[in-house]
């Protein structure tokens, strides 16, 4: 009994949470599965993922697309496709899936410190950090920001790398009238449920070589050859559901709705916050059309708390706000025994700084006056 008393209590306090999946119309979602009862196709490029893949690939606008059942696996798989070797020039201000995804390919992550008003790779820096065994460069559109992507191209041309691009938090913007998948040789999103847009967990890669889609088709079903009986790479399973699919349909038929009603909430945001003494808020960028994924902030010393401590008043006032990204990926205990270098002084200041305030497209006009109450003190 105490433990269900307990329960309620915390119920009514009503926590906000840092995000909160969109749904589509149950009525919707229902009618896309119903005729799976009948054609107990449920897997395997079912007529759904045929139908989320084309719709992905006309939406934005690349030649070649392919679903993959997370992002991560989307990443991995195209280093692995791309037969990239020897090092990779990636920024640690990201999430652990960039930094695995490099390592479990057996390639070595050389960490390039990050633009500080951008917080995406400095490419002024990358060209120092290019040696003969440098194949490629992975950077990261972080919070939907896109990276330098002019500059990064140009070093990455005269000195013969690929380019893949992290684009999981930056599905539905545009950059430099094109979309943002349209940029590098490889993007990869994640569809997992906290982001933009989902397929409950899923991922897709947007590319430009037809060569590399049979090859990652190949590797997403276990490497096996036609008739199943031989295998010729040593693939894995990446293969994405009718019922995920079924969910991307129709969360993309309503993408246009959720990203209108997340930048209301980020300009409520932005009228509470914008000019308060130490928080710099999204940077401008000339060109982007925003996906209001996150709603980063960077809290400077004359603000007159730490992040840690107004993460903490947070927390106090029943409101979770999530340190992201924070520690640098280079600083994870499973890298420990690597030693890898923590030459990035920018992004380890930054890491210190940022917080992620909570954003989703249902989120109440109260609810953000409550959240910037903490900041503007006047409770
Ligand atoms: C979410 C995310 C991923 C991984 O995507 P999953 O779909 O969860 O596997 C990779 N990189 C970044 C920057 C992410 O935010």
């Amino acid at each position: 009994m105490a433990v269900f008393t307990e329960y309620r209590i915390k119920e009514s306090n009503m926590t906000i949470n840092v995000t909160q999946s969109s749904m589509p119309p149950f009525d919707e979602y229902a009618s896309l599965i119903r005729p799976l009862w009948e054609t107990r196709r449920i897997a395997n490029r079912g007529a759904l993922h045929e139908e989320l893949t084309e719709r992905l690939k006309e939406y934005l606008n690349v030649p070649e697309f392919l679903l993959f059942v997370n992002g991560h696996l989307a990443l991995e798989l195209g280093l692995q496709a791309l037969d990239l070797c020897g090092e990779v020039i990636t920024s640690p201000f990201t999430f652990i899936s960039t930094t695995h995804a490099i390592v479990r390919n057996g390639l070595t992550p050389v960490f390039c410190d990050i633009d500080a008003k951008r917080l995406t790779i400095d490419p002024e820096k990358i060209e120092g950090l290019i040696t003969e065994n440098t194949s490629a460069i992975v950077a990261v559109h972080v919070y939907g920001i896109p990276c330098d992507v002019a500059a990064i191209e140009g070093v990455a041309a005269k000195h013969r790398l690929k380019v893949i691009y992290d684009a999981a938090h930056s599905f539905g913007s545009r950059h430099l009238g094109k979309n943002i998948a349209e940029y590098g040789d490889y993007s990869i999103f994640s569809f997992h449920a906290t982001k933009v847009f989902h397929t409950i967990e899923g991922g897709g890669a947007a590319f430009n070589d037809v060569g590399l889609t049979e090859k990652l088709r190949h590797l997403r079903d276990f490497g096996l050859c036609p008739g199943g009986e031989e295998a010729d790479e040593i693939g894995l399973n990446a293969k994405l559901s009718e019922f995920h699919a079924a969910m991307g349909l129709c969360n993309l038929n309503n993408l246009t709705n959720v990203i209108a009603k997340r930048k209301a909430v980020t300009h409520i945001y932005d009228g509470l916050l914008d000019g308060i003494p130490g928080l710099r808020l999204f940077p401008n960028i000339t060109g982007l059309k925003r996906n209001y994924a996150y709603y980063p902030i960077i809290i400077e010393d004359i603000f007159g708390l730490t992040r840690n401590e107004a993460a903490e008043k947070l927390t106090r006032a029943g409101i979770n706000a999530r340190k992201y990204f924070y520690p640098l990926t280079n600083a994870f205990v499973c890298y420990k025994q690597f030693n890898f270098p923590r030459n990035t002084p920018i992004a380890a200041d930054i890491a210190n700084r940022v917080l992620c305030l909570p954003l989703y497209a249902d989120m109440t006009e109260d609810d953000v006056k409550k959240i910037c109450a903490v900041f503007t003190g006047k409770r």
